[in-house]
């Protein structure tokens, strides 16, 4: 019986070889961004990857196209361990989130194992899924709604920061749109018969930085216009923004919109509008952490030689539609480095460390330790147990 330490020694010597593949998937991903649910290429290119690494691939996974399931068995039935792959991008600035890091890693980690080891050495299985527009549009409550995840016992992936962290907090989100009536009159020659819907909006920016003095430090609000009017010769009739509103817990959430309501009727008073605040029903869950989990992969990186930085106290923190999984199953979202200290996501210039040597090293020992992880996950049936009994609350985290 080969032992679980040479098992994974084979794996990581596994990702090794496949590094170059690896990388040249990464980048191409990197050099074609896609938008959320638009992902046609980087689902084909990563789904025939996996099919041609002995996977067993379902694509369009819960009537979603861009979604997709790699499978590889194991020695009979047992438990299923899901590593996740985004590969979504953001408008203009493209892979300014590292998805092609987080499609490769997850991607690799699963080929990795499926290269070493063929058929699993233990019960259960392990899937790469594929989880389409983490950007604004919950794909993996989609996923969650539609069952695809019903028979997984644990996730995982990792995604990229200007640090290796393996817990790092996610802030729940509420979606809203804004939209303000008013009455369009000729600006000039008579410009008091109409009511303008671009004051109110600008008053509702307004409202919202005088209350952002009075909010929790984790608290978030902010927006964008969407339309601002049509013509500078027309009092503007319509106008829309749409706001993203941030804090930790979910009650915390639900008091901001209460008082993102009452700025958004004082400005449409104030201006003589008519307003409607439209909230997303589906709400971004916060992370909840998984400390066994997150101990086996810390272990993981240490033993690859990949250690966590220190925490960087001036980062705050973002959001993820993998909050919303965690809360149903065991799951863990480790941040790994690929770019220096102190550079944001959602810039340029992460989009262009995404494509550097470090994001190719960030994407190599993500898909190490998500493999050694997973591997740790089905081996040892203890370490599973203790992680599904600290999600249920039956046990203090470790
Ligand atoms: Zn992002
Ligand atoms: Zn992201």
């Amino acid at each position: 019986m080969v032992s679980v330490d040479e098992l994974k020694a084979k794996v990581v010597e596994s990702v090794d070889r496949l590094a170059d593949e690896l990388e040249t998937l990464s980048l191409r991903i990197h050099a074609n961004p896609e938008l959320c649910y638009q992902e046609e290429n980087a689902h084909a290119w990563l789904t025939d990857f996996l099919a041609s690494k002995g996977f067993r691939v379902e694509r369009g996974v819960g009537s979603i196209p861009t979604a997709f399931r790699a499978t590889i068995a194991g020695a009979g039935p047992g438990p299923s361990i899901a590593i996740l792959a985004e590969y979504d991008a953001l408008p203009k600035i493209g892979h300014a989130c590292g998805h092609n890091v987080i499609a490769t890693s997850g991607a690799g980690a699963g080929a990795a194992i499926a290269a070493a080891l063929g058929r699993l050495p233990f019960a259960g299985a392990i899937h790469v899924i594929g989880t389409p527009a983490e950007e604004g549009g919950l794909g993996k409550v989609r996923l969650m709604e539609a069952g695809v995840f019903e028979r997984v016992d644990a996730a995982l992936m990792i995604h990229p920061r200007c640090g290796t962290r393996v817990w790092r907090p996610s802030l729940g989100l509420i979606k809203v749109k804004v939209e303000f009536s008013g009455k369009a009159a000729h600006a000039a020659s008579s410009p008091w018969r109409g009511v303008n819907a671009l004051n109110a909006v600008i008053q509702l920016f307004v409202s919202l930085d005088a209350m952002r003095q009075q909010l929790r430090p984790d608290a978030r609000v902010h927006g964008v216009i969407t339309h601002g009017g049509d013509q500078p010769n027309i009092i503007p009739e319509y106008t829309a923004a749409e706001f993203y509103l941030r804090a930790m817990k979910r009650e915390d959430c639900q008091e901001l919109l209460r008082r993102f309501q009452a700025c958004a009727e004082a400005a449409a008073t104030a201006t003589g509008c008519s307003v409607t605040v439209t909230s997303d029903p589906l709400f971004h869950d916060p992370m909840k952490p998984n400390a066994t989990m997150s101990e086996l992969f810390r272990k993981n990186l240490e033993h690859i030689g990949f250690p966590e930085d220190p925490e960087d106290p001036e980062t705050g923190y973002g959001s993820t539609d993998c909050g919303n999984l965690s809360q149903a199953i065991p799951t863990i979202h480790p941040y790994i480095r690929i770019a220096p200290d102190g550079v944001p996501g959602h810039s340029r210039e992460f989009a262009d460390w995404a494509k550097s040597p470090m994001a190719r090293a960030g994407m190599v020992a993500g898909a190490k330790a998500l493999a050694l992880t997973a591997l740790d996950l089905l081996a040892d049936p203890q370490a599973l147990r203790q992680a599904k009994d600290e999600f249920a609350g039956l046990s203090a985290p470790g």
